[in-house]
C-alpha cells in the first residue's frame, strides 16, 4: 500500500521475563472505581455504588514507560496536575458482549499506571457539561509499567495498591475495593466497543489522589504486580 507519509510507529510496552514487547491499541479508563474516590470528588451516588461504570479514553500513544525512573513531561495549560495510581488490565485478546465468566481469558496481563489528570481542566469541564478528553488524554498522560504477565501475576483481586511522591505516602488502598471487578469491567465496556488484543484498561483509583510538581519522584506499587518509579520533568 502506498501511503502519503510514513505510518506511524506502535507505542509498545516491556514485558517482564521477555524480550517481545506488548504493542498498545487503544487505552480506555474507568472513572471513580473505587467508593473513597469518588467521595473525595463529590461523586456520592458513584460512591454508593448504584451507578454502572463509566469510561473515558486516552490516545494509545499517550502512553509513557522506560527502564527505571520514568521521565515525565509536566503538561502544558495546567497549574494541578494530579496522580491517580492505577491498576492496568493489558488485553491479549478481544471480543464483543463478553460475558463475566468469559472476560478472564482476554486479559494478557496487568501492569502499575497513572492516569494523569489536568485537574483544573477537568474541573472546567465537569462545571460546563464539557468533554474530559483535554484533562485526561493528554501527550504522557498514562504512564505505564512493565506488563507482567498472568502466568505471573494471576489474577489479582486484592491487595495494596499505594502510590508515594518524594517518599511521602499519598494513596494507599486495596484492590479489593473496587466497585466493578476486572472482569465486570471487560464485560461492561465490551457492550460499548469491540475489544481488542493490545488495549490497555485503567481500572480506577483508590483515595488520596493529589497534585504533582515539576521534579517529583513518583514511586507506585500493585501487590503481585510490579512498582513504577517516574519523575515529573
Ligand atoms: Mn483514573
Amino acid at each position: 500500500m502506498n501511503l502519503v507519509f510514513p505510518s506511524h510507529p506502535v507505542a509498545t510496552l516491556p514485558v517482564v521475563g521477555g524480550e517481545a514487547r506488548f504493542p498498545v491499541r487503544r487505552i480506555f479508563c474507568v472513572g471513580r472505581n473505587y467508593a473513597d474516590h469518588a467521595r473525595e470528588m463529590g461523586a456520592l451516588d458513584q460512591a454508593d455504588g448504584r451507578e454502572p461504570p463509566f469510561f473515558f479514553s486516552k490516545p494509545g500513544d499517550a502512553v509513557v514507560s522506560g527502564e527505571g525512573e520514568v521521565p515525565v513531561a509536566y503538561p502544558p495549560m495546567t497549574a494541578n496536575l494530579h496522580h491517580e495510581i492505577e491498576l492496568v488490565v493489558a488485553l491479549g485478546s478481544g471480543g464483543a458482549n463478553v460475558p463475566v465468566e468469559a472476560a478472564q481469558s482476554l486479559i494478557f496481563g496487568y501492569a502499575v499506571g497513572l492516569d494523569l489528570t489536568r485537574r483544573d481542566m477537568q474541573a472546567r469541564a465537569k462545571e460546563k457539561a464539557h468533554p474530559w478528553d483535554m484533562s485526561k488524554g493528554f501527550d504522557q498522560s498514562a504512564v505505564a509499567g512493565a506488563i507482567c504477565p498472568v502466568a505471573a501475576s494471576g489474577h489479582p483481586a486484592a491487595g495494596r495498591i499505594w502510590l508515594k511522591v518524594n517518599g511521602d505516602l499519598r494513596q494507599d488502598g486495596d484492590l479489593s475495593a473496587m466497585m466493578w471487578k476486572i472482569p465486570e469491567v471487560i464485560a461492561n465496556l465490551s457492550t460499548l466497543v469491540r475489544l481488542e488484543a493490545g488495549d490497555l484498561i485503567y481500572s480506577g483509583t483508590p483515595a488520596g489522589v493529589g497534585p504533582l510538581l515539576r521534579g517529583d519522584a513518583l514511586e507506585a506499587g500493585v501487590d503481585g504486580v510490579g512498582t513504577l518509579h517516574a519523575r515529573i520533568v
